[in-house]
């Protein structure tokens, strides 16, 4: 199976999902060319690599524009696909030896065989010794006119200070749950991928904040589902929320039994997170049959004030939670007074 993560690998910067303030920011360092040294730190499964080729693509690419990299010339077809011989990938965790990275500082110096620059893309530049960070910091220091590093790590501290205070840094975001599951949809209509919304956000959760993850969990997904995203069976791999949960919760919403709701709640913060369980939640409550009309919309009044209590929390499950809780105990409360006001 040829990995969907790398086919849709983005060839310009147009096509770099989120980041756009990186994007930004590279585009007026990159032309014309103001620094020598960068380094890309974030999470893993960002795009660090793609980002690291694609500067170099910007540099060298045979039609150039402010814009970026065109991402069909021979050079940046050669450097995305990683065998461009003047863009030079090492691969920190395997080159330890302090000699190699001497060696290399060394070769650096000669011009480059085919374009203007020679770049240097040191990934997991983190499990670097100090050193080789050493025998790097006087090459970072001076820069040859032809040479442009980049350091690529998933932990910027464990960078030799000296070293990382002469590079250009930019950190690259994990992209929210709403980010991923608005491109997965998008994604879902341009391959015209018949879905059901409630398997989207269960693969958003998998993805764990990664869009090769992401990528990886949608295609085994479609794998599995025969080429749709509807099967039943998906649910259950993909640690969905099925209907059976949700009428259970109306339920003992409706009969405010506090202890069952505060049980199913734990059991479903287990396998998702808030934001995609309060997702679930509106679906499932806009559908149910149990809530009177006027209990259902207090209850969504009160919990859609989640996304905005909820990044100031620091618990974000108990503030869920508690939000749930407050709105059954609140409606009571309306509900007894408006009785009592009519009461003569
Ligand atoms: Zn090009």
């Amino acid at each position: 199976m040829y990995p969907l993560a790398r086919a849709l690998r983005p060839k310009t910067f147009a096509e770099v999902q989120g980041h756009a303030s990186v994007i930004r920011a590279l585009r007026s360092v990159l032309y014309p060319l103001k620094h020598h040294t960068f380094l890309l730190s974030g999470p893993r499964g960002l795009g660090k690599t793609t980002l690291s080729r694609l500067i170099g693509q910007a540099l060298l690419c045979s039609q150039p524009s402010p814009q970026g990299p065109c991402g069909v010339c021979q050079t940046c077809v050669e450097i995305h696909e990683g065998r461009y011989t003047d863009f030079i990938e090492i691969d920190a965790a395997s080159k330890t030896k302090v000699e190699e990275i001497r060696e290399l500082v060394q070769s650096s110096y000669a011009l480059p065989l085919q374009g203007k620059y020679k770049i240097y893309l040191f990934d997991e530049a983190h499990m670097l010794s100090t050193h080789s960070f050493n025998a790097l910091l006087k090459a970072f220091e001076e820069p040859p006119a032809h040479v442009v590093y980049i350091l690529a790590t998933t932990d910027p501290h464990k960078i030799l200070p000296t070293v990382r205070s002469r590079c250009l840094s930019f950190h690259l975001q994990s992209p929210s749950s709403q980010d991923l599951l608005v491109y997965l949809e998008q994604l879902c209509q341009q391959q015209s991928i018949q879905f059901h919304p409630a398997l989207l956000a269960g693969i958003v959760t998998q993805a764990q904040g990664s869009y090769r993850d992401l990528l990886n969990v949608y295609q085994h997904a479609l794998l599995i589902g025969g080429g749709s995203l509807v099967d039943p069976v998906l649910y259950e791999i993909l640690a969905v929320i099925d209907d059976a949960y949700w009428q259970a919760f109306f339920q003992a919403y409706a009969q405010a039994d506090l202890v069952a709701i505060r049980t199913m709640l734990g059991t479903a913060l287990q396998k998702v997170d808030p934001d995609l369980f309060l997702r679930q939640l509106f679906q499932a409550l806009y559908h149910q049959s149990v809530l009177s009309e006027a209990q259902r919309a207090y209850f969504y009044a009160q919990i859609s004030e989640f996304p905005r209590l909820g990044s100031l929390h620091p618990d974000r499950n108990r503030l869920l939670e508690v939000l749930i809780v407050k709105s059954l105990v609140d409606f009571d409360l309306l509900e007894e007074k408006k009785n009592s006001d009519v009461t003569p």
